[in-house]
């Protein structure tokens, strides 16, 4: 790695740091200045700045398609498991149905079932930030759940729910065909890879979903609870955009 590189990386971590935390670290002594940065012009650009550039074409592809919307027509009425008789929406998904990288959490929370849209309450806020750290918004990836309504109480989805409710989400990938899937957190990395072991395990590991490369990362709400996490989530974070930087 190069000095330049190296800058790179440490301005990265701390523009996450920001946007994870919300505040920037404090110091108890100035850093030193740094010279100003003399970047060689026949340089290749940064790999943050491709990244972004390959998602602004993504971006302006339609938020939905044709075929994802009669798919969400089809099942948005679903009644084959008993989550329907308490559920206030049917969450089905958010994003570009063009999406290089699809997120994949457990089930949607109070807000989620109140707004019919994955990811809306203070998890989906730190997650906007994890994404915002790599260079994403959440209009440009695809976001959906393993379950699709709302549990009680936010318990965990029983084993007959997931059998009934995961065929949708292997339709949602086979019509948006990402180049990556991110499992955000122990329920859906177990889910998705049919395996047993510990997150922390499954992170390490590579892994494949109907052929697809999958990143296991931790769920924001555990990142929530634990800001300990946070630092391996970035990792997590640094693996998923040195995959989509990849050509
Ligand atoms: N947690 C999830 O796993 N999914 C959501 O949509 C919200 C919270």
């Amino acid at each position: 790695m190069d000095e330049e590189q190296v800058i790179q990386q440490i301005e990265q971590f701390f523009q996450w740091y920001k946007n994870v935390y919300d505040y920037t670290l404090l110091l108890e002594k100035p850093l030193p200045q740094l010279k100003p940065r003399q970047v060689a012009k026949s340089k290749p650009e940064p790999s943050l700045k491709r990244g972004v550039q390959s998602f602004k074409r993504v971006a302006q592809y339609k938020q939905t398609s044709p075929e994802l919307q009669a798919f969400y027509e089809e099942i948005k009425n679903c009644q084959k498991c008993a989550l329907h008789k308490t559920r206030k929406n049917f969450v089905f998904g958010y994003g570009n149905a063009q999406a290089e990288v699809m997120f994949v959490g457990e089930a949607p929370g109070r807000d989620e079932d109140e707004q019919g849209l994955p990811f809306v309450g203070v998890s989906g806020k730190l997650l906007d930030k994890m994404f915002a750290s790599i260079g994403l918004k959440r209009e440009e990836v695809y976001i959906a759940n393993v379950i699709k309504c709302r549990p009680p109480d936010n318990r965990n989805p029983l084993p007959e729910e997931i059998e009934q409710c995961e065929p949708y989400l292997v339709k949602q990938i086979e019509l948006i065909q990402p180049r990556l899937i991110v499992a955000l957190g122990l329920f859906a990395a177990q889910t998705l890879l049919k395996q047993q072991q510990p997150l922390s395990q499954l992170r390490e590991n590579e892994h494949r979903y109907h052929d697809i490369p999958v990143i296991v990362t931790y769920h924001p709400s555990a990142l929530l609870r634990k800001p300990i996490l946070k630092e391996k989530a970035w990792q997590d974070l640094k693996k998923i955009k040195g995959f989509l930087d990849r050509d």
